[in-house]
């Protein structure tokens, strides 16, 4: 079974490493899918929970976005910030995703002092919080079945 190096890199750690049969992640031009001896292509990365492939199981790592160089055996995540499921805080991502919810519903219910520019932010913390929650909660699925 065909194999690609992933590393995933925040501006402070190494935050993951791996050989795994696919990587699927959100870029900025859509859901992309990466296999083994795909070819050379740089990405910028939205926030999600990748999917991480291995022949028999699938992990999720949230990334808070970034960007990704695929060579043919060998992708590099540069996130902002990512968190395997292990690291996050799921209180802390709750209030955030709390937080940028009522953000957002006040911008729609036109409240004042709400601009385009709290607005385009309180989106972009909603999908960070919604990431780490689903990633999360993907282990916990896992450690119920095992
Ligand atoms: P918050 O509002 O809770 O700070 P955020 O989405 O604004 O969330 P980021 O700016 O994406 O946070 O991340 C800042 C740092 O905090 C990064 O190092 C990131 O890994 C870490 N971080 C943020 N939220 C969590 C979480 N729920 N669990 C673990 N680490 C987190």
């Amino acid at each position: 079974m065909p194999t690609i190096k992933l590393e995933v890199v925040s501006p402070d750690a190494i935050i993951y490493s791996a050989d795994i049969s696919m990587l699927i992640v959100r870029s900025t031009g859509g859901e992309l899918g990466i296999l083994p001896r795909h070819l050379p292509l740089i990405a910028g990365l939205l926030p999600c929970a990748m999917r991480v492939k291995f022949p028999d199981r699938e992990e999720l790592i949230a990334v808070a976005g970034g960007f990704m160089e695929v060579q043919p055996d060998k992708i590099t995540v540069l996130a902002s910030s990512a968190e395997t499921p292990i690291a996050i805080d799921v209180n802390r991502a709750e209030k955030a995703y709390a937080r940028a919810r009522e953000r957002i519903d006040a911008f729609r219910s036109a409240k004042p002092l709400t601009t385009k520019i709290d607005i385009d932010r309180a989106e972009a913390a909603l999908q960070r919080a919604l990431a780490r929650l689903k990633t999360a909660k993907s282990a916990q699925q896992e450690e119920h079945k095992a």
